[in-house]
């Protein structure tokens, strides 16, 4: 259940109750917007991956600008999206165990719903549920472009699994998941770019050993906030996953040539406590920001550090005493990570010209499968 909204439209910044997720409207429009523009030459869609934002307010959003839909990670995300209105999600993972498959084959009837697989044995699965649901379900095969995370090698054992797809009554063969999942956060352009053009090269034959065979690829998905540019242009890939863009991270913007979004999403935090001279204690600690990629940065305030959490603690440190904030002052985190930061809210506030304008629900959140 949700929890009581933190603020209400109309209130100042610094009146929302701490710790809270806000999230500057501006900057993020100005980040769907931006996005949109940079593919609309080069004919690559976007479905921007929801396991990001987990909402379907914002997921319209995107779509509004021309996103052709949503990927997500989860059966729980795919629900989210498809009770609030998304039309067309691509689950751009795999999904094995049968009552989630089934879950995922009942949404058929509000939207359209692919799914990913790298097994025979997990095709089998998939073509159960949708035998049982009564529906033909699209069934993306993922390959290993050079994450070493999910999906099988680029070639034959893809087009394998791809001719079992295809020879199934119950299922439609949809295409291609390759994402480069570690590309994302390599620090110069030159990695990123040579890890792409990697993937390129197992994706594109892949893509031509599978038309030599009569299937074509509707999809062939993939590409995040730090690489998307590179898929975009190359020709193989036709559409875009990238999630992070919509707000970006304190992470990304350590690559040499941050991504070319504004930071959009903080953590507003209070200072609950200024016991010594250039220190603080804020509000917001483990259980209020992600520090798997970085501890988060104070945004808006040189001089002052984010040095530390316990779990619901965060210690700022000022350079020169003169600039420690105050008690009862609130300030912008950046959180290092994005995604898993945004999961342990339940409401964006957002915020333009510092006044609360909206209260969108993270619909998806949670631990839910
Ligand atoms: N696509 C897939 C399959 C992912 O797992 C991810 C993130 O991990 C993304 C796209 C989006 O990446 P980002 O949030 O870095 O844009
Ligand atoms: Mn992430």
């Amino acid at each position: 259940m949700l929890q009581h909204p933190p603020a209400e439209p109309g209130m100042r910044e610094e009146d929302i109750d701490t710790p809270a997720l806000v999230l500057d409207l501006d900057a993020f429009e100005h980040n769907l917007d931006t996005m949109a523009a940079l593919l609309a030459p080069t004919g690559t869609k976007l479905r921007a991956h929801a396991k990001t934002h987990k909402s379907p307010i914002v997921a319209l959003q995107q779509m509004r600008r021309g996103a052709v839909g949503q990927c997500v990670q989860k059966v729980a995300e795919a629900e989210a999206l498809a009770w609030g209105g998304v039309p067309d999600i691509l689950v751009s993972n795999e999904v094995i165990a049968p009552r989630k498959l089934a879950r995922l084959a009942a949404l058929s009837g509000i939207a359209r719903v692919a799914v990913c697989a790298d097994d025979l044995a997990g095709i089998s699965a998939i073509e159960a549920a949708a035998e049982h649901a009564g529906i033909r379900m699209t069934v993306l095969v993922e390959i290993d472009c050079g994450a070493g995370r999910c999906g099988v090698e680029p070639g034959p054992q893809a087009v394998a699994l791809a001719e079992r797809i295809a020879a199934s009554p119950h299922l439609i063969f949809g295409g291609l998941q390759s994402y480069h999942g570690n590309a994302q956060h390599r620090r110069t352009p030159e990695q990123r770019r040579d890890a792409i053009a990697h993937a390129a090269e197992g994706t594109r034959r892949t893509v031509e050993q599978l038309r030599q065979r009569g299937l074509e690829c509707a999809i062939v998905g993939g590409a995040g906030t730090g690489t998307f540019q590179h898929e975009a242009a190359s020709g193989i890939w036709n559409e875009i996953q990238a999630g992070s863009y919509a707000f970006m991270d304190a992470d990304y913007g350590r690559n040499e040539d941050p991504p070319p979004f504004r930071h959009s999403l903080f953590v507003l935090a209070e200072v609950m406590s200024a016991p010594r001279p250039g220190f603080a204690v804020l509000d917001a600690g483990h259980k209020a920001v992600a520090v798997d990629s970085g501890l988060p940065l104070v945004h808006g305030r040189p001089g002052l550090a984010y040095t530390g959490a316990s779990d619901e603690h965060g210690n700022i440190k000022a350079e020169d005493p003169a600039l420690a904030p105050r008690l009862g002052e609130k300030l912008r985190l950046i959180p290092g990570h994005c995604d898993p930061t945004v999961d342990r809210y339940d409401w964006y506030v957002g915020v333009r010209k510092g006044r609360v304008e909206c209260l969108w629900p993270i619909a998806a959140r949670g631990g839910m499968a």
